[in-house]
């Protein structure tokens, strides 16, 4: 005899929590996980229209752009990026990515798979681009149509400077695509005062919410790129020119559905910027740069030494000591004291740790227990 499955109640399953202090997803605090149970409207209802316009305005903000063109893209970070990637280019098209760890490796083959014909500018893991090395890459690939670059390349901890590369960039007549997957919201990143034609990042790195949507800006020249198009983006879901019908109500014929926008995401979004900008953009930042500087020195005091020579304040990539078993060491985090770490990616496999000191994690509270935990596992 069939049994039957509605007599028997199927309990929830809630994980236990983690301090999270790895390369994202980040703390989550209670205000955003609440604001995920509000009820689910639909997504023309005007109701959740407002909750997306206020989302769009308060990204505008943190991102530091009047760009009428700002929405977060369903999808995580990765979804930025190939949204970036497939409106800017046709195929054909050249480009220019620098290189210097997983995730300038990942945007050349996102590239690639639109089409565009890469070229690369490499870097060293652990460090990166000066805007001079840019323009002499630019010389030699005279019609690269984007320049691609990581803000914040979460594989190494490097802190790539961005100021006064745009207009190298435009002075080539090329368009710069920036990855602020790590930095918005941890860092100082000033869209307009520093030219960027195109950004994308993620929710759960520093503006502590849930991972599964990908906040983006297209400035005006990239709008014009896009409005100058001869054939469709290869990816119908990522087509900014029909998304943007949706987002920005633009085109003349109102909001026009394209796909179900993740309701419950926008309004956890939309408190994570709240308290983004209750705490104050120039204070946030203050207070990544501090908590840094704090783990740094306790990191130093323990004799561990890091690896890019200019480091992220929300991505600490340290070297792991000669003789340390590495796995060993984060399963004890994770199992004595419920602490997350990330393990060195790519090329750093086995030789890296990487601390994120991110959003809602960047605490006095998370910077002196981790060093608490690793002086007494490294100690035995
Ligand atoms: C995390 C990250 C991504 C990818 O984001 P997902 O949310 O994992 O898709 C892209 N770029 C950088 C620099 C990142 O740190």
């Amino acid at each position: 005899m069939t049994k039957n499955a509605s007599t028997r109640p199927i309990p929830t399953r809630f994980p236990e929590e983690r301090i999270l202090m790895g390369p994202g997803p980040s703390p989550v605090p209670q205000r955003v996980l609440s604001a995920l149970a509000a009820p689910t409207l639909g997504h023309l209802d005007p109701q959740y229209l407002a909750i997306m316009d206020e989302t769009c305005a308060m990204l505008r903000q943190v991102f530091q752009t009047a760009n009428a063109l700002t929405f977060p893209v369903s999808g995580t970070g990765m979804a930025g990026m190939e949204c970036v990637a497939t409106n800017l280019v046709e195929r054909g098209d050249e480009v220019l990515v620098c290189i210097n760890g997983v995730f300038g490796t990942r945007m050349k083959d996102v590239f690639e798979r639109c089409g565009a014909v890469v070229h690369v500018l490499e870097a060293t893991w652990g460090e990166g681009f000066t805007n001079e090395q840019v323009a002499a890459a630019l010389a030699i690939h005279p019609h690269s149509k984007v320049v691609g670059i990581v803000h914040a390349e979460t594989s190494t901890g490097w802190h790539q400077p961005l100021e006064g590369l745009a207009e190298i960039v435009h002075g080539h007549g090329a368009l710069l695509a920036v990855d602020a997957v790590t930095s918005l919201g941890g860092h100082e990143l000033r869209v307009d005062e520093w030219g960027i034609d195109a950004i994308y990042s993620g929710t759960q790195k520093c503006l502590s919410c849930p991972p599964g949507l990908s906040p983006v800006s297209f400035g005006a020249r990239a709008l014009a790129r896009m409005d100058q198009r001869k054939s469709k983006p290869q990816s119908w879901y990522l087509d900014v020119s029909m998304l943007r019908k949706y987002y920005t109500g633009g085109g003349g014929g109102g909001r026009v559905y394209h796909h179900t926008a993740p309701i419950n995401m926008t309004y956890a979004l939309r408190e994570a910027l709240a308290i983004v900008l209750e705490e104050g953009l120039a204070a946030r930042i203050a207070r990544h740069t501090a908590m840094h500087q704090r783990l740094r020195q306790g990191l130093e005091e323990l004799g561990l030494t890091y690896i890019p020579s200019r480091s992220l304040h929300s991505l600490n990539c340290i070297r792991i000591p000669d003789g340390v078993d590495d796995a060993a060491i984060r399963t004890a985090l994770l199992r004595d004291y419920g602490i997350e770490i990330g393990a060195g990616l790519g090329v750093m496999a086995g030789k890296a740790w990487r601390i994120g000191l991110m959003g809602h994690g960047a605490t006095i509270r998370n910077v002196d227990l981790v060093l608490t935990a690793l002086r007494k596992l490294l100690h035995k």
